[in-house]
């Protein structure tokens, strides 16, 4: 069970979750060419833990699902559900038809909006090795926080450098960016959650959400470096990400490539060093593909 520890001067906290060490690696540099089973895909329903909600046909635990959601079986905290994004073992939201994006998104809603009540409803994905995924098969995870626990997350950062724009939402890199590359996406109807964004707007974000990860993807699979001495992370199992949904009000999507690791000064003084202007990021955002 998940241990919260508060520090004597801040208003920050840590999490102690023991179990999570048990939990399966399927990621290995070494083991591309071994093919094992993976518990995510179709016909192994039953094995990785109990079955929340599906989008698709089937009873369940069985085949038949377009999205899936399962406990974890190894939680941060209480509640901690994985979001299974399509029985496609490979690809993921930047290559899957634009209808199965928008089955995750709504099944993200439904999720954040099932949870509301048990606390702060983080919903983030990671991909790559770099980026802490553990098995490859394309999920998200949902990951609850007691209300009383702080959450140390920035607010919604002004529309600076965009790269793209639609009816609903802007895809942009902050002046205030952290990381190299990192991409926003925020809507443009404010003063809500994530959880209360209508249909229509869901397939708006859906399109958006796609697009933002074309250009991520492309960018880091083009293996160019932007700026030579940038100390930049091998990818040893293809480009490495996170993207999360910020669980407050004034919602929005934080896209951070894994570009960089952090180091001695950044974990000393909590000061983050940005080797990359964000005005030259969202340009050459711009550039990589027709939006
Ligand atoms: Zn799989």
């Amino acid at each position: 069970m998940a241990k919260f520890v508060p520090d004597v001067t801040t208003n920050r906290w840590v999490i102690i979750a023991e179990g999570r060490q048990k939990r399966p690696q399927d990621i290995k540099a070494d083991d591309a060419t071994s093919k094992k089973i993976c518990v995510f895909c179709p016909g192994f329903e039953k094995l990785p833990g109990e079955e929340l909600y599906r989008i698709g046909k089937g009873a369940a635990y069985e085949p038949g699902w377009d999205v899936r959601v399962i406990k974890n079986k190894y939680p941060i905290t209480d509640f901690h559900e994985v979001i299974i994004h399509s029985p496609d073992d490979e690809r993921d939201i930047d290559r899957l038809p634009l209808e199965q994006t928008y089955k995750i998104l709504l099944t993200f809603r439904e999720r954040f909006n099932a949870n509301r009540d048990n606390g702060h409803v983080l919903i983030f994905n990671n991909v790559g090795e770099q980026a802490g995924a553990s098995l490859r098969h394309p999920h998200s995870q949902l990951v609850v926080v007691p209300k009383q626990i702080g959450i140390d997350a920035l607010a919604l950062e002004p529309i600076q450098n965009i790269v793209y724009d639609n009816k609903h939402f802007v895809t942009y890199c902050p002046d205030f960016s952290q990381w190299p590359f990192e991409l926003w996406i925020a809507p443009k109807k404010r003063q809500q959650y994530f959880g209360e964004i209508d249909s229509e707007a869901l397939q708006d974000l859906a399109k958006v959400l796609q697009d933002a990860l074309r250009r991520v993807v492309s960018h880091l699979s083009s293996g160019e470096h932007y700026h030579p001495g940038m100390p930049m992370v091998k990818f040893k199992d293809g480009p490495a990400y996170n993207f999360f949904i910020h669980f407050g009000v004034d919602w929005y999507i934080r896209i951070i490539p894994r570009l960089i690791h952090r180091a001695g000064f950044e974990l000393g003084t909590g000061l983050q060093v940005n080797i990359v202007d964000p005005a030259d990021a969202a340009q050459i955002y711009s550039e990589e593909i027709e939006g």
